[in-house]
């Protein structure tokens, strides 16, 4: 993965602004598109989502640092618990398999955005997960469509796929104290990631706010501040 800073405020408030009345999909891209300026937006929908999120954990390294804290509550008891990862050690992970995935003599590509956004509308989960495996069978020497019931079962290939990409779905495991029930639960980094930037964005529009009415700054040029000085200004005006 190329070195990545963490973006300019400006572009952060930019991908807030144009992301929040999105789909969730729409706003990984745009968090994606933050993460890889140089790279040319439309290409990304296309990119293998664990390729997206290990962007995404990069963004957030250097945005954010490191520490990923959430906290989500047993489903047994209610009981709450403390969530924390380290990005570095998701960044870590590495795939034990390579693609194509091959099951039965099937061969499939990695899950991007665009195959994702395919199935937005299914509200069958069972369809849903065997129209994606459609998306991403590769085209055979046997060029006739190939019927659902002729694939293998989505847990086998998704648990081929998981081999091949692990971040693409990312899940962990968790054993309540209380209660010792244990459970698995997804960890979606994007929105994670979107969350922080949202709440972010909030800051920075309440900093502009305010230096804004107090030195009649233009909103660039308070965006443009560093965070330590901006800060600095910010003590003083509302001293
Ligand atoms: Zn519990």
């Amino acid at each position: 993965m190329p070195a990545m800073t963490a973006p300019a405020a400006s572009d952060l408030l930019h991908a807030w602004e144009y992301g929040r009345n999105r789909h969730p999909l729409d706003r990984a891209l745009l968090l994606y598109a933050l993460a890889l300026p140089e790279t040319n937006p439309d290409l990304l929908a296309d990119q293998p989502l664990g390729r997206r999120n290990a962007a995404l954990l990069q963004l957030r390294l250097e945005t954010f640092g490191p520490r990923l804290r959430a906290y989500l509550d047993c489903p047994q008891c209610g009981e709450r618990l403390e969530f924390e990862q380290s990005a570095s050690d998701l960044l870590d992970i590495q795939p034990t398999a390579s693609f194509p995935v091959v099951v039965d003599g099937f061969h499939f590509r990695p899950p991007n955005t665009r195959d994702l956004a395919q199935i937005v509308g299914e509200p069958d989960v069972e369809l849903a997960a065997r129209s994606l495996l459609q998306h991403c069978l590769l085209p055979t020497d046997d060029t006739q469509s190939i019927d659902d019931a002729m694939l293998p079962s989505i847990d086998r290939v998704e648990s081929a796929l998981e081999e091949s990409d692990p971040l693409a779905d990312l899940s962990f495991d968790f054993t309540c104290e209380m209660c010792k029930h244990v459970w698995s639960a997804p960890f979606d980094i994007a929105h994670y990631l979107w969350e922080e930037v949202e709440a972010q964005a909030t800051r920075l529009l309440d900093d502009v706010h305010h230096l804004a009415q107090a030195y009649g700054w233009r909103e660039q040029d308070i965006l443009a501040l560093s965070e330590v000085r901006r800060t600095a200004y910010l003590e003083r005006v509302l001293a």
